[in-house]
């Protein structure tokens, strides 16, 4: 197939790029002309693990080009996948304007005489299918013969291209049901299990995925805290809740709560349009309200350890809003560095892959070589990102460069059994402090399992 991509970000390049390995040709069009001259120039300008060499391999190839211009692209696509942003607006719903300008420019654009299938591939409002198929009709009343299909996106960034090739479902919402398969012949190679609905319900499932993950974080984030106060263990509790598989294990992690360019975002949409439809969406509220304090009670929970900020030196450890990506989207670590920041404490910084995009946040911190350098002279350490680097450390060499040995582990990374004999005071999320001085909840875990 001939393949026309609007939106060359994190979806649009994952999407341009795996279909064109499959043997399609992809010409991604982006409004960003120096983005459109870095992909053109061979530079990839997001960090996705495994993404650059299929770029390279497929534009080596001819199979995969970039545009800022639509007409090089849409006429003779057959399938034109619309990829681009659909931020959070100021009341919470999502901001259209990039997919209305998109929609509208396919329109413009789009062949006489030949059929072309619209791809609503961006998270959009439900509604949206609807939407596009009337800017595009507008633009080219009945000269273009052409449909919309919704086809969320499931992907994970950091581990996008691995989500793409592997996907648990495909999904594709339409009215059009040789659209539809149309679509899913693209998707075929995948051998995925195919869930065809119509529109509406296409868009609902991409927004009831992504709250129902949000809400499995602030779930065990609030249990976490109740963990805390009441001396049990979140850890062991996620373990035992997993074991059963009506719950299952995943997204059970207590931390600092959800950021990136999804979940924050879509759980607001889905408030947003259900308070339009005059509901009362106290859940998804909880979930927001939960994700928020979370963060905040990590730096309440630093002034508890090391007293008042102000003059103190802290160490933040991550500022990805997750591992294996560059994306600082909504990331707990810009909102904690900042309040940090307001209470007077000098912040060091140190990120494996985000630190040059950290850069042009215009924060008022110490930009770090490595973990250690981040460490040194600091009253606390916090660990915000669960990077695999952060596993093997000296911790002992980390504790001789600080001035106090605090370590605030926001992830629940490190065992306190391996970290306070060291001299370190530990704190994780959800742990109770005196027994998990005492025992290694992993020690633990397995003791029941060997049993
Ligand atoms: P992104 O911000 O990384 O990329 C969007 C791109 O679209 C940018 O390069 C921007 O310049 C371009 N763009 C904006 N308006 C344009 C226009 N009119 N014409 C051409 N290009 C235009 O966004 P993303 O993270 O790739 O997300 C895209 C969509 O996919 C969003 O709706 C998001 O919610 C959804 N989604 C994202 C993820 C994720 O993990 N990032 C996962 C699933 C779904």
């Amino acid at each position: 197939m001939k393949i026309a991509v609007i939106g060359t970000g994190y979806v649009g390049l994952c999407t341009g790029a795996i279909f064109a390995d499959l043997g399609n040709e992809v010409i991604g069009v982006d409004i960003d002309r120096e983005k459109v001259a870095r992909l053109a120039a061979g530079d990839c300008p997001i960090y996705e693990p495994g993404l650059e060499e299929i770029l390279t391999r497929n534009r080596d190839a001819g199979r995969l080009a970039f545009t800022t211009d639509y007409s090089e692209a849409v006429p003779n696509a057959d399938c034109v996948f619309i990829c681009v942003n659909t931020p959070a607006g100021p009341d919470g719903g999502a901001d259209m304007r990039y997919v209305r300008t998109a929609a509208l420019r396919v329109g413009q654009t789009l062949a006489w005489g030949r059929r072309t299938i619209i791809v609503n591939k961006s998270t959009m409002p439900i509604g949206s299918g609807d939407l596009v198929q009337a800017l595009v009709h507008e633009q080219c009343t009945d000269r273009a013969d052409f449909a919309v299909v919704s086809n969320p996106e499931f992907l994970r960034e950091g581990s996008a291209v691995h989500d793409m090739l592997h996907p648990d479902r495909i999904v594709l919402g339409a009215t059009d049901r040789d659209a539809a398969e149309a679509v899913a012949d693209l998707y075929r190679p995948f051998n995925a299990p195919l869930l065809i609905t119509d529109l509406r319900t296409a868009e609902m499932i991409k927004y009831a995925s992504n709250a129902f993950l949000a809400t499995r974080i602030s779930f065990i984030n609030e249990v976490a805290h109740i963990c805390e106060a009441l001396g049990a263990d979140v850890r062991q509790v996620a373990t035992g809740m997993g074991m059963d598989t009506r719950i299952g294990p995943h997204f059970l992690n207590a931390g600092i709560g959800f950021g990136g360019s999804c979940f924050p975002k879509d759980v607001r949409a889905l408030e947003f349009m259900a308070r339009e439809a005059d509901l009362h969406p106290q859940l998804l509220r909880a979930v927001l309200d939960i994700n928020r304090d979370s963060r905040r009670s990590l730096v309440r929970k630093l002034q508890r350890l090391i007293g008042p900020l102000d003059g103190t030196t802290v160490a933040i450890w991550g500022l990805a809003f997750k591992p294996d990506t560059d994306d600082l989207r909504e990331a707990p670590a810009l909102e904690i560095v900042r309040d940090l920041l307001s209470r007077g404490a000098s912040v060091r910084v140190y990120d494996p892959v985000a630190m040059d995009a950290a850069r042009s946040q215009q924060l008022d911190v110490a930009f770090c070589t490595d973990p250690y350098d981040a460490a040194t002279g600091a009253d606390a350490v916090v660990l915000v990102t669960e990077w695999n680097e952060f596993k093997g450390l000296d911790l002992a060499r980390v504790r001789d460069q600080m001035r106090r040995p605090v370590l605030l582990d926001g992830r629940n990374l490190y065992d306190p059994a391996d970290v306070v004999p060291l001299g370190f005071t530990y704190r994780g999320v959800g742990l109770p402090s005196k027994y998990a001085l005492a025992h290694s909840p992993r020690t633990v875990v397995e003791e029941a399992i060997t049993r």
